[in-house]
């Protein structure tokens, strides 16, 4: 059985602020079929399993870190195998400051969504032209 590497895909969007005009953008979005979703959400279960386990060993605080842990592993596990679109790599300019800059963006891809600009601090907001 061939196993391809993770397809990615650029997408261009636009970036709108309170004013100026709407500047242009692209983002690397990675697709998961369905094994790469169940392998990459086993690896963050195990990761943070394994945090939990260590966590064990502190004293008094591993009543709540290891609980913590094992639940928090558990919501990596939901969120990986939910997510089909990864974003990485938005790199755009800020449409009220000018600075170019790469963007953090919600791991899961939607379009439209909120940013925000890491100069001015300024909430912008991304779309995708249809
Ligand atoms: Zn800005």
């Amino acid at each position: 059985m061939a196993v391809r590497s993770h397809s990615t895909r650029v997408q261009s969007f636009s970036l709108s602020g309170y004013h100026g005009k709407p500047t242009r953008g692209t983002v690397t979005i990675r697709e998961f079929n369905r094994e790469q979703r169940m392998r990459r959400a086993l690896e963050g279960l195990g990761k943070w399993w394994g945090v939990a386990l260590l966590s064990v060993f502190i004293p008094v605080a591993h009543f709540v870190l290891v609980p913590s842990f094992l639940l928090y592993g558990m919501w990596q596990l939901c969120q990986r195998l939910g997510t089909a679109e990864l974003a990485t790599d938005a790199h755009g300019a800020c449409p009220d400051c000018g600075t170019e800059q790469t963007f953090e963006l919600a791991p899961r891809w939607r379009a439209p969504q909120p940013v925000t600009c890491k100069q001015c601090h300024r909430g912008l907001r991304l779309t995708v032209p249809s």
